[in-house]
């Protein structure tokens, strides 16, 4: 337990993030100061009025205060990450880097023209990132970049959400509802998300489609007529031979039927995701999914005979249970299958999961554990001949690591990538779902968000469209 007192600065939110990072390593109480005085900064670590450990560090000297301003920060987060270092001796993967898109700090520095040598040194040396991470930064960011600058002028991508799934998986926090609680509103549902198609379709007419994304909730919770009628709609108001990928999150086993896959195939889905999560009967049993891993081959299997080509499959390291044996099995038995795409996420601690209000009845592995289920993973998939193309962090993620989207060449999820590097606008519909309008190559973003409950979003669907018609004028 830490008590931080701030002096001379105001970065409290952003020094705490890093107190959090070493508090599962520190027993006992201590007091942190932090103080930022003219061009110095520097933390003190006491333990009962006695200093144990002290950092002072220079700012460096910038041509503008915004400048100024993020070098202080960063001196006094470095500052603070070394008095932790001394007292826990451990070092971070991701050194004393929080945020949730570590590609972007890439991409900045590679923007002012830094060389991949200069930007290494700087990785490790000021945000004290390990080599191994370092390299799977730049390895995405060479990925993401040879995607990104694909983009043309004026091109959206677009994002329909469909906020249902058979049953609530235990870590989920997600706008999701439970099929058997909401059954009966799903056709209004539809009502609702067509009116807002047909809107989107109309006002972005002369814009190119780079991707068309359907994810949830899980889309095919939908049953066939729903599925198709939802598809056709889509079919209807876009010219699909301009979109350059079309994706439905498939998500739960439990939910796919062949005539769904046979719908998607004959709607020109190019891209589908069927998320095992893991290959342990156990494990599924455990997170709240009703149904076998001989479901999962079994749709997976059905899916490649009618034609899809190009699948994903989603896990997740560190489900309640699991340690490296099972990640192992789940690994192999993927490669049987043979995806397209893999997409490894670290399991997170989400507020609004059940998981959370519950954790203390679940196992969860530590993180050195985690750390070795991510390079059996790496591995795993390296030697399927995928390779990593998009990278994300996210909050309260076990053992702060990252989740990380592994692809054939040529079978990179563009949306995926577009989603997290912000660099063209993405309109969304749906209950929840939140529109970013990208202007000026990502420097200006603005937001345009639907309501989130199901019976607000079909009751005030005239107001979503009205609140997006006068955000496309207003962010013309
Ligand atoms: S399938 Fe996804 S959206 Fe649905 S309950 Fe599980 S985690 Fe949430």
């Amino acid at each position: 337990m830490i008590k931080l007192t701030c002096i001379g600065h105001d970065t409290e939110f952003e020094i705490n993030n890093i107190i959090h990072l070493f508090e599962p390593y520190m027993e006992g109480e201590y007091d942190l100061q932090s103080t930022l005085e003219g061009n110095e900064a520097s933390a003190k670590l006491l333990k009962v009025g006695v200093v144990l450990y002290e950092c002072t560090r220079q700012v460096e000297p910038a041509d503008n205060e915004i400048k100024l301003k993020k070098n202080r920060k960063l001196v006094l987060k470095e500052a603070v990450y070394d008095v932790l270092y001394q007292l826990t001796g451990k070092q971070m993967p991701w050194g004393m880097l929080t945020g949730i898109r570590p590609t972007k700090i890439v991409h900045d520095y590679q923007k002012q023209g830094m060389s991949d040598k200069v930007l290494r040194a700087r990785l490790k040396d000021v945000y004290r990132i390990s080599d191994a991470k370092i390299d799977l930064m730049m390895e995405v960011a060479k990925a993401e970049e040879e995607i990104l600058e694909k983009n043309q002028k004026d091109e959206i991508s677009l994002y329909i959400g469909i906020p249902f799934c058979p049953t609530r998986c235990v870590y989920c926090s997600f706008t999701a509802y439970s099929l058997e609680a909401k059954r009966n509103q799903v056709e209004s549902y539809l009502d609702a998300l067509c009116k807002e198609i047909t809107f989107i379709a109309e006002a972005k007419k002369d814009h190119p489609i780079r991707s068309l994304y359907i994810g949830g909730g899980t889309p095919t919770s939908l049953n066939e007529a729903q599925l198709e009628r939802l598809l056709k709609h889509i079919k209807a108001s876009f010219n699909l031979e301009n979109v350059g990928e079309y994706t439905i999150e498939a998500g739960r086993p439990d939910t796919i039927t062949r005539e769904k896959l046979e719908i998607m195939k004959a709607m020109d889905v190019g891209r589908i995701s069927i998320n095992p999560q893991s290959m342990n009967q156990k494990t599924l049993d455990t997170i709240g999914r009703h149904h076998t891993v001989e479901d999962i081959i079994e749709v997976f299997n059905i899916a490649r005979e009618l034609g899809h080509d190009n699948i994903n499959m989603d896990i997740i390291l560190g489900l309640p249970g699991e340690g490296v044996v099972e990640v192992r099995h789940t690994l192999e038995e993927l490669k049987k299958l043979g995806p397209e795409n893999i997409t490894v996420h670290t399991m997170a601690i989400k507020r609004a999961s059940r998981l959370k209000e519950q954790q203390d009845d679940y196992q969860l592995a530590e993180a050195t554990k985690i750390e070795q289920m991510l390079d059996i993973s790496q591995r795993a998939c390296r030697a399927m001949g995928l390779a990593p193309y998009y990278m994300y962090r996210q909050k309260n993620m076990l053992g702060n690591f990252e989740n990380v989207g592994y692809a054939k060449p040529g079978y990179e999820c563009v949306y995926n990538v577009e989603i997290m590097e912000e660099s063209e606008s993405i309109i969304a519909a749906g209950a929840g779902a939140i529109t970013k309008m990208v202007y000026q190559n990502g420097e200006r973003i603005d937001r345009i968000a639907n309501v989130k409950s199901l019976e607000d979003y079909i009751g005030r669907i005239d107001e979503m469209i009205e609140r997006k018609r006068e955000g496309f004028e207003k962010y013309r």
